[in-house]
């Protein structure tokens, strides 16, 4: 029987680099993974040279949680133009998240200046007093704020429907205004090379063998896992990095959330698209999209050289796909008839609801010996399983006697 100090069930970004804090104590650790390749939700395929995200990734260049995960040090980040530009329901364009409150007032738009001034008051609010609001759904917040309902309707419902994934805006309004912390602190970004990227530095930054694809864990204990086809595990403590709805499998009576379903779309261009990299929202509730953008403008390695990759986020299943095309062509006030669709990645299960009342550090230590991570666990987001991860791994090591290895915080590379 094989054995190590940790079991860590499931190779998505929360289990490396759980793994990689527990190697860097010390802890010897064996990464299950049922698919064929790590990463879980954070895929990318490849195909005639364009790089395909299965989700339509957000990240900050203010997440400060990458810069403290052991190997995601070569992470860079290509971020969009500052701000987000929204297509209204009028078709027309503005804008937002990009100016100071002054250079908004001087460019002559009061709303954009309140809007400008609101972000920045957010911005330099530490978490704790945003923590510290009184807490409803973020869309009964935003109507309660005194703000125009053009700003509402037209900027912010849109924004924060991108941010939290969740086009009803049901999520707890805490997270609703960290998520927008966040964006006013730093510029929206996609890591360089595809989503996949995460995964597969944290993977490649571990010691050969550690992580074992293409192993699904049927039952665990504390101290043994048992899998389908490739026998038993033996261990100290299990750490469970699955996803919600496979951690209660595993562990019964974990609570399994609610889930928002997201729709990711690739286009490839019949001729180069001019871009100057936006995150481009679509503020009109008749249509599907809910954003877009030419994602080889913003990371030009996504896509073969003379060609163009756009990328389009609908928050729930496949419009039809004219229905799609139709959209985009308004949006980018272009025939796209000679687009090519390339894929339609469609997940039901793509990120765990966070309606109030919203505990963002949910437990991960079950009982000594089981522990529990993922983005289920704190918010949906990369930032937070690998917040998670390193929670996890702290109680663990805690149980183990060990301290956590301080990690030095690298600034992560942006690039230009
Ligand atoms: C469409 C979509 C859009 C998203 N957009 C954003 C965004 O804009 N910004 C953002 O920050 N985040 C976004 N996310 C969320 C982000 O991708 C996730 O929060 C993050 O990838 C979760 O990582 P994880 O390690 O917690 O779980 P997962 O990635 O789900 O990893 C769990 C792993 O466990 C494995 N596993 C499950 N059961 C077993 C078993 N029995 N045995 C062995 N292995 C098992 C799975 O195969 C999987 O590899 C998005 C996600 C999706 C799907």
């Amino acid at each position: 029987m094989l054995s190590s100090d940790v079991v860590i069930v499931g190779a998505g970004v929360s289990g490396l680099a759980a793994a990689h804090h527990l190697i860097a104590a010390g802890v010897s650790v064996s990464v299950l993974e049922t698919a064929d390749d790590p990463g879980g939700r954070m895929a990318t395929a490849s195909a005639d040279g364009f790089r395909l995200d299965r989700v339509g990734q957000l990240l900050n260049t203010a997440y400060t949680e990458p810069a403290r995960t052991p190997g995601l040090e070569g992470l860079t980040l290509r971020p969009f133009a500052p701000g987000v530009l929204v297509h209204g329901a009028d078709g027309k364009r503005q804008r937002a998240g990009a100016l100071t409150p002054a250079r908004a007032l001087a460019s002559g738009s009061l709303d954009q200046a309140r809007l400008s001034a609101a972000l920045a008051r957010l911005a330099a609010l530490p978490p704790d007093r945003v923590l510290a609001r009184p807490e409803r759904t973020a869309l009964a917040a935003l109507r309660s704020r005194g703000l125009p309902p053009r700003t509402v309707n037209g900027i912010l419902r849109p924004l924060l429907s991108a941010l939290l994934r969740d086009p009803d805006l049901t999520t707890s309004s805490r997270v609703a205004d960290l998520a927008l912390r966040t964006f006013a602190r730093g510029r929206l970004a996609v890591p360089e090379g595809g989503a996949a990227t995460l995964p597969d530095l944290l993977a490649a930054g571990l010691p050969p063998g550690t992580v074992r694809t293409g192993i699904r864990v049927r039952s665990v204990a504390t101290n043994l896992v048992t899998t389908e086809e490739h026998g038993d595990f033996a261990c100290r403590s299990v750490l469970l990095a699955t996803g919600a709805r496979a951690a209660a499998e595993l562990l019964p009576g974990l609570r399994v959330p609610a889930f928002h379903e997201v729709t990711v779309i690739h286009h490839a261009t019949a001729e180069p698209l001019p871009w100057d990299g936006s995150l481009l929202l679509d503020a009109d509730p008749e249509w599907p999209v809910a954003h877009t953008t030419v994602m080889s403008a913003v990371d030009p390695t996504r896509a073969p050289a003379g060609r163009s990759l756009v990328t389009t986020t609908v928050h729930g299943p496949p419009p039809p796909a004219r229905t799609v095309a139709s959209r985009l062509a308004r949006l980018y006030d272009t025939a796209t008839r000679g687009w090519e669709l390339l894929a339609v990645h469609h997940t039901p299960e793509a990120v765990p609801a966070m309606p109030p009342p919203h505990d963002r550090q949910r437990p991960v230590r079950v009982l000594a010996g089981l522990y529990v991570c993922g983005d289920h666990r704190d918010s949906n987001t990369v930032q937070g399983a690998l917040q998670s991860a390193r929670r996890a791994a702290t109680a663990l090591l805690r149980d183990f006697g060990i301290p956590l290895q301080s990690h030095p915080e690298p600034v992560l590379p942006v690039a230009a």
